[in-house]
C-alpha cells in the first residue's frame, strides 16, 4: 500500500540539524505514527513521503518555510523587569508562556539585564534546515473513526 492522504503511516525517523546533531529520533521508541494528509506531520517531510511504500528509507531536507518556519524579527522583544512583577531569578534559557497578538504563546528568555528581559517566541527550530532520515515501517488504510477526529489511534497514536 502506497502512502496517500488518509492512510495511517509509522516512520521511524532520525531529525538533525546542519551541524549533524540530532534534535529528536524516535530510536528505542515506538514508529511515529500519523495520518497523511491532515497536517500531522511537518508539510516538507509529509510531501517527500507521499507515494511511498513500507520497507522505504530516505533522507529529507527541509527548509525553514516548509518546516518551523522563518525567524520572525518581531517575535523578539525588551519586556520590563517590572513586567515579571516579584520574580527575582530570572534566567537566560527559562520559558514563560505570553499574552500574545495571536493568542497564548511560549517564549523563552535569552538575555538579562537589569533593566529589562528579552524575550524570543519564535519555534526554537526556526530558521533552521531540518534534516530527516526516515525509515517506513507500516502503511495502512485509516479507520472511520481516526478520519473523523483526524489523528491516529493506537500505538504510536492518540489514544482516547
Ligand atoms: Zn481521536
Amino acid at each position: 500500500m502506497r502512502i496517500a492522504d488518509d492512510r495511517v503511516v509509522s516512520i521511524h525517523y532520525t531529525l538533525t540539524n546542519d551541524a549533524g546533531e540530532t534534535l529528536d529520533s524516535s530510536e528505542g521508541r515506538d514508529p511515529l505514527a500519523y495520518l497523511h494528509g491532515h497536517g500531522n506531520l511537518i508539510a516538507g517531510l509529509e510531501a517527500e513521503l507521499a507515494g511511498r511504500v513500507a520497507g522505504d528509507k530516505l533522507d529529507v531536507r527541509v527548509e525553514p518555510r516548509d518546516g518551523y518556519g522563518e525567524v520572525d524579527p518581531s517575535l523578539v522583544q525588551e519586556v520590563p523587569r517590572s513586567a515579571f512583577g516579584e520574580a527575582s531569578d530570572i534566567r537566560v534559557g527559562m520559558r514563560f508562556q505570553a499574552q500574545s497578538q495571536r493568542g497564548p504563546q511560549v517564549v523563552v528568555v535569552t538575555a538579562v539585564s537589569n533593566e529589562s528581559i528579552r524575550v524570543d517566541g519564535n519555534h526554537p527550530l526556526a530558521g533552521q534546515h531540518l534534516h530527516f532520515a526516515v525509515e517506513i515501517t507500516e502503511v495502512r488504510a485509516a479507520t472511520d473513526e481516526e478520519l473523523a477526529h483526524g489523528h491516529v489511534h493506537g500505538a504510536g497514536g492518540h489514544h482516547h
